[in-house]
């Protein structure tokens, strides 16, 4: 309770700040002067929506070029690769079906969040033109540098526990898995599966950016550039199925991407498996990490599967399939379900293409 009224009193302190301060993305003379972002719900979620998807699919796309396309790939790279195979175009054009669905819910609750901020007077009333939510959402300095380190801190903890929490119960309910389980169609993913969930998935992922400004009084710049950073960044970074030689599989603190490969690769329902971000403590307290033999690439590489000859017999797809219009002007391309990919890490049909069309 001491907490809240000093949280209040820093918001209220601190009235003039409120989208009337300089300095900032998300102040009046930042985007919001631009009387777009903020004034119209609908050109915000648009505005935002177009931004993210130009942001990750340059961010995806540039990493995919690196290290997915044919003549970018050598012996050292798919050294570190974490499944040998390549995808085939068919499961790509699956994953960047799937991320672009995602795009239309995860800037919702981004967007509730602007354009309530947005609608907050300078005295820290909300005027009443349109439907918003009153915030704690406050632009420009906080009294002190130090509450910034804390809302720091604060926004990269919960929303790493909310992020593995939501995740973890994605592989425990089945109607939540029902909704999951589309991202998981990904078991060799390559980083055009960043985001490729369904729209409930997607929808809460996001909900911090407008949860957060609710609870406490935080700095609308701080926690979109941190957002932006930790979960599209770090996030490309999982889904990249190659691995760095530092921080490897075997850091102790920090999820790297072979645990995220292991957790497309190995996690069901009822069966969750990696399910943390960016650290691996929330892994280990619910007991859900991978407690097999460790398959990640340095690890192959001592055990001797990594060989050149062993290269010269990977199957290196044709992606310039993905440039082409007419691969994409084709029947069920919208479903994102056309590949036939066989995932060798685990026969359950829900996460094998070539096992579940066997059964159908
Ligand atoms: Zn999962
Ligand atoms: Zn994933
Ligand atoms: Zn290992």
């Amino acid at each position: 309770m001491e907490n809240f009224t000093e949280a209040q009193n820093i918001s209220q302190d601190h009235s003039s700040f409120f989208f009337s301060s300089r300095g900032g993305l998300f102040c009046q003379d930042g985007w919001l002067s631009s009387k777009l972002i903020g004034d119209s719900f609908l050109w915000t979620w648009l505005i935002l929506s177009f931004v993210s998807f130009v942001i990750c699919m340059t961010l995806s796309g540039v990493l995919f070029y690196l290290y997915y396309w044919p003549s970018n790939i050598t012996y050292e790279k798919w050294q570190r690769k974490s499944n040998p195979k390549y995808p085939s175009p068919e499961k790509v054009r699956d994953e960047i079906v799937q991320m672009c669905k995602a795009f239309l819910c995860s800037n919702v609750c981004p967007a509730v969040s602007i354009y309530s901020a947005a609608h907050q007077g300078n005295d820290g009333s909300s005027d009443t033109s349109g439907f918003h939510i009153t915030t704690k959402a406050y632009c420009g300095p906080a009294p002190s540098p130090w509450y910034h380190v804390a809302e720091f801190i604060g926004i990269m903890l919960v929303s790493d526990f909310f992020e593995f929490f939501y995740h973890y119960c994605g592989h425990t309910f089945k109607s939540l898995w029902s909704q999951h389980r589309h991202h998981h169609k990904f078991f060799n993913p390559s980083p055009f599966s960043v985001i490729a969930d369904e729209f409930v998935d997607q929808f809460v992922r996001d909900s911090p950016l407008l949860l957060f400004p609710l609870l406490v009084p935080i700095n609308m710049d701080l926690m979109f550039f941190e957002f932006g950073t930790f979960f599209y960044f770090y996030g490309v970074y999982l889904h990249w199925g190659y691995e760095m030689d530092w921080p490897d599989a075997h850091h102790p603190i920090l999820n790297t991407s072979f645990q995220h490969y292991c957790h497309h690769a190995k996690g069901v329902i009822g069966k969750p498996t990696h399910c943390g971000f960016f650290f691996k403590i929330w892994d280990q307290l619910f007991r859900c990490t991978y407690e097999g033999k460790c398959f990640c690439a340095k690890c192959e590489r001592r055990k001797g599967n990594r060989t050149k000859e062993q290269f010269e017999l990977v199957h290196i797809p044709d992606y310039s399939k993905l440039l082409r219009p007419s691969f994409w002007i084709q029947a069920k391309v919208l479903t994102g379900t056309t590949s036939k990919d066989s995932n060798d890490d685990t026969t359950d049909g829900e996460n094998n293409d070539a096992v579940k069309r066997k059964g159908e």
